[in-house]
């Protein structure tokens, strides 16, 4: 059984579950207690403050954890990173009245920084050579500058919208955080073995994400150009249609790539172009 802490209230909170359903980590309905057994899946998943997740990791009061990397840098030591998950994106940013003109972070040597994450703030101004004051407040750090208890502050932005209604800007970005999966650097055999599993799961459904696959009709003259365009994972489908001359191709295309691939099998003549989502996707 593989003990995994995830945040049990907050902004990581449904899309972990999410995930982790995707995944075929299922929870039984109903009932949130703090520890819930997976319904088909050798896992309990427990529910913890996003703070304390780094730490039970670390200590194997869990065996595994998903928590913003901006929390698992703060808690130093212990755990192991494993994975970033590509959700909960946010950055970890220095900001300062508006009014302050500003050029280089020189700016911050011998100010004093309020924030809730010293030993991140405290690594980025030692690589940096910057030697400011670093006053560590656990909650509405941006409020800090205006009460006059800070120069600045070092916090989570997102869209910016609370340091603007504080009269603060944005001026240096310190670390670009995502969700992360984390585990403790000792499991056992078994419970290595189940988030080797995990892992697995994980990846087929983030290779999935970003791709489609794609069924169209072709005359048989144009298949050559079309597996230039199509690469596919090994290489396209193709299948005979009833009618003489014209085959049915599948192909796996990427997202990013989509409209600029429609176009091109447009312009040769291809038709009956379907465009389907995928669900997970194994290599
Ligand atoms: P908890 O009660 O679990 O301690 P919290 O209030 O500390 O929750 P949340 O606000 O739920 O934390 O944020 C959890 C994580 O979500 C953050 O640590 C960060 O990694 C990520 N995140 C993504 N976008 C934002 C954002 N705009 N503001 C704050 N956190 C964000
Ligand atoms: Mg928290």
């Amino acid at each position: 059984m593989l003990r995994i802490a995830i945040q049990g209230k907050g902004r990581l909170n449904e899309e972990t579950l999410n995930l982790l359903q995707e995944a075929g980590v299922r929870l039984p309905s109903a009932k949130r207690t703090l520890l819930i057994p997976a319904k088909d899946f050798p896992a309990e998943l427990l529910f913890l403050r996003d703070d304390d997740i780094p730490q039970a990791v670390a200590d194997g009061v869990a065996d595994a954890g998903i928590v913003g990397e901006n929390e698992f840098l703060e808690k130093q030591g212990g755990a192991e990173m494993i994975k970033r998950l590509g959700f909960g994106k946010c950055r970890l940013s220095l900001a300062i009245p508006k009014e302050e003109d500003y050029k280089t972070l020189s700016w911050f040597n011998g100010k004093k920084i309020a924030t809730s994450y010293p030993v991140v703030l405290s690594d980025f101004l030692k690589k940096n050579a910057i030697k400011a004051e670093i006053h560590t407040i656990s909650g509405s750090v941006e409020i800090a500058p205006g009460i006059g208890l800070a120069d600045a502050i070092f916090d989570i932005v997102s869209s910016g919208s609370t340091l603007m209604s504080n009269h603060l800007k944005e001026v240096e970005t310190a670390l670009h955080s995502e969700a992360v999966l984390i585990a403790n650097k000792s499991l056992n055999g078994e419970k290595e073995r189940i988030l080797k599993e995990l892992i697995f799961r994980v990846d087929a459904v983030q290779t999935a994400e970003d791709k489609k696959y794609i069924l169209l009709n072709a005359p048989n003259s144009v298949l050559p150009e079309i597996f230039n365009i199509l690469p596919g994972m090994r290489s396209p489908t193709v299948v005979p249609l009833a009618q003489e001359g014209w085959s049915s191709v599948h192909s796996v295309i990427d997202e990013k790539r989509f409209w600029e691939i429609i176009g091109k099998l447009k312009n040769l003549g291809t038709e009956g172009i379907l465009v389907v989502p995928i669900e997970k996707m194994i290599l």
